[in-house]
């Protein structure tokens, strides 16, 4: 069997079918069989309708009566019924579920599985699950759901899937070094289990050759990686010693330890492909000037990339004060930087030696003389070909070096799997002096009482504070605090406070106005959307509010409150909640701990790899099954991997996997 085949080629699949199919991106052979049932319905031993308890129920028996009527609230409308069976009846239930009226023949036998209960003052079964008698394994009573697309239901894709149950048996193998069992076998145990041992038996298989594809993929870059040359850059202890020594610092070990890591790197003939990870606030801008500083005593030019004009002018206002003193010659580029075209030729010709800038940088007519350091602060929000455009400015057959920031720690599971091709440095400890910052999740009733006297306090002492607001204008229909309208507020309560706005909408120079006034001292209350969630460093800010912090993630929420406990005063984060439900896992965990490697395991537990994945990398890594918290899976497939690139490294043969892995290699490359 060819996989690549259009579904056309199945029993039961025409045109039409395979028109809808192909809109919910089930186009081939390949696509269908790994439609996987996202979960079971277990209709074995169904009991007598009379027997029936409150709780979940199965029930075998006829339906009648079937109608729909809009409901009194609005776009709600109700599907009621009664099933039958020897014992008894009861009523069922359905909410925006019309098609059900169509589903069943008043003389056909179906299995209905869900909640029995008491709605007012009656009892029914409330939108259970129902399938056919006869489509039902009778000797396991397990029955597939699978996601509905279009007007392709669950119980149709189970036909689909059940015509063409013969053809199972054709699926070749997809792994070289195939480890239990064979993937027909798995496939055909996840659509037709006989228990859920069985079906988990097909999903492990199946996971295991997710997880074999991502760590080759992972690997094969690592290959490609070490096939490029770039300038090496012999370590420069004398400068380097002399450059630490006037800093108005310390570096902490960690620093120095990651430094040491770069240093080696770059002596290379390889170009450098490392990932510095280090919560916030761990001083990473510091490792990347001494990285940069470095690659100017080769003679090479540097270029930092930052995702937002606000950033990139902080970056350049701090590290041009440092390093001009060090006869390096840095400069700003952005959107909003004048004589861009003076500028663009000043680099060409080499007399800047460091470039500073956001996505204006990537423009094709910013050339470099000599390009061999790239910096991205923040690199999960560029996307492969951003960085990549960046890296092809270097010189004609040399790459650059590369160094990646983020302060999203990545889970250990995803290191080994996403990550395994990079070399990572990790920040583990933040400069002395700091204390951590104190978190408490507060209803928005108690705003009055406990925050405003907190603000005031703030303010008086001369300290600063962010207040983050989901909203830029008002909007009726979300009950979020606009930016605008939190602000006018605010600017009421405290007349004689310094109370600004800034959101993503504004023009860029008017943003970094308003930041350069921030970082001043001469706005004390900044109300903020998230942009300045990234990198912002205001060390006096002391007091973060986030309204609605139900809306944001784990991830992020770390991330915000991380713009305060930057300076040597305590600060102090409040999460805004409207109080009517109990606070998420979420919050009660941000309002536990400030370790950012402990918050992105808990992360990682209760958002699945997918969206970690996308806090960590631009783009959709779209696993299917494979869990990334199974380390033992995970190693097994890493020595497999090992084994299959030492004996039988030829990809060539192998036509689906190389497919596969070519999306992975997209996805989890840095360079
Ligand atoms: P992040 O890792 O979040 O990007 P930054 O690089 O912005 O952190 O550093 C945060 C703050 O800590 C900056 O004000 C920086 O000057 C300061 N800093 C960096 N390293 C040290 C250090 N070793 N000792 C004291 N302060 C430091
Ligand atoms: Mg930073």
């Amino acid at each position: 069997m060819n996989l690549m085949e259009s579904v056309e080629s199945l029993k039961g699949i025409g045109p039409k079918t395979a028109a809808v199919l192909k809109k919910a991106g089930i186009k081939t052979l390949r696509d269908f069989f790994y439609n996987l049932p996202r979960d079971y319905e277990n209709f074995s031993a169904p009991i007598d309708i009379n027997s029936m308890r409150p709780g979940k129920v199965v029930v075998r028996g006829k339906i009648d009566s079937l109608s729909t009527r809009p409901s009194r609230r609005k776009r709600l409308s109700i599907t009621e019924g009664v099933v039958r069976d020897h014992s008894g009846a009861v009523r069922v239930v359905w909410f925006n579920q019309g098609y059900r009226v169509r589903q069943f023949s008043p003389d056909k036998e179906y299995y209905f599985t869900g909640i029995y209960e008491l709605k007012n003052g009656r009892y029914q079964i409330t939108s259970p699950s129902a399938a056919l008698v006869t489509d039902v394994d009778l000797n396991s009573g397990f029955s597939p759901i699978y996601v509905a697309h279009g007007s392709i239901k669950s119980n149709d894709f189970r036909r689909l899937v059940n015509n063409s149950r013969e053809r199972f048996a054709e699926i070749p193998d997809l792994l070289p070094t195939v480890p239990k069992g064979t993937r027909k076998e798995a496939l055909f145990k996840v659509h037709f289990p006989s228990s859920a041992k069985v079906a988990k038996e097909g999903r492990d298989y199946l996971a295991y050759e997710e997880l074999f594809e991502l760590i080759l993929a992972s690997k094969l870059n690592r290959q490609e990686n070490e096939k490029l040359t770039a300038s090496p850059v012999p370590f420069n202890v004398e400068k380097i010693r002399d450059f630490v020594s006037k800093l108005p610092f310390k570096l902490t070990n960690a620093q120095r330890l990651a430094a040491w890591e770069i240093f080696q790197d770059m002596e290379k003939t390889t170009p450098m492909n490392r990932l510095l990870q280090g919560d916030v606030g761990s001083g990473k801008t510091m490792v990347a000037a001494m990285a940069a500083y470095e690659a100017v005593t080769a003679h090479l030019q540097i270029a930092l990339l930052a995702p937002t004009a606000i950033l990139a002018t902080q970056h350049f206002e701090g590290l041009s004060k440092l390093l001009s003193s060090f006869g390096v010659k840095v400069a700003l580029l952005t959107g909003a930087t004048k004589k861009k075209e003076e500028l663009k030729k000043k680099i060409l010709a080499g007399e800047i030696d460091f470039v500073i800038g956001t996505h204006a940088l990537l423009t094709d007519d910013t050339e470099f003389k000599n390009l061999g350091l790239v910096i991205i602060d923040e690199q999960h929000r560029f996307g492969v070909e951003q960085r990549q455009k960046l890296a092809l400015k270097s010189p004609k057959d040399k790459a650059p070096h590369l160094l990646a920031m983020t302060a999203t720690p990545i889970p250990r599971s995803l290191q080994l799997t996403v990550f395994g091709d990079l070399d990572v440095s990790i920040l583990n400890e933040l400069p002395k002096g700091r204390q951590p910052i104190e978190t408490s999740i507060l209803a928005e009733i108690d705003m009055k009482d406990k925050l405003y006297p907190e603000i005031l306090r703030t303010v008086k002492s001369g300290q600063q504070v962010y207040w983050i607001c989901k909203a830029i204008d008002d909007n009726p229909t979300t009950e979020t605090t606009s930016v605008k309208s939190r602000a006018t507020k605010l600017m009421k309560l405290f007349p004689d406070f310094r109370i600004e706005f800034l959101h993503g909408r504004m023009k860029p120079n008017e943003k970094d106005e308003i930041m350069e006034r921030f970082a001043t001292n001469k706005i004390d209350i900044l109300v903020s959307t998230t942009v300045v969630e990234v990198g912002v460093d205001v060390p006096n800010a002391s007091l973060m509010i986030i309204e609605n912090a139900e809306n944001y993630g784990l991830a992020q929420l770390h991330q915000l409150r991380g713009r305060v406990g930057r300076g040597s005063v305590k600060s102090y984060c409040y999460l805004i909640t409207s109080g009517e439900n109990h606070p998420s896992r979420r919050l009660l965990e941000l309002e536990k701990s400030t370790d950012g490697f402990y918050l992105a395991e808990v992360d990682l537990k209760l958002r699945g790899p997918g969206e970690i994945y996308g806090a960590l990398q631009h783009g959709a890594l779209d696993l299917r099954i494979a869990t990334l918290t199974d380390t033992k899976l995970i190693h097994r497939a890493q020595l497999d991997v090992e084994k299959f690139l030492q004996n039988d490294g030829n990809m060539l043969k192998y036509e689906e996997l190389r497919a596969g892995i070519s999306k992975y290699q997209q996805l989890t490359t840095l360079n």
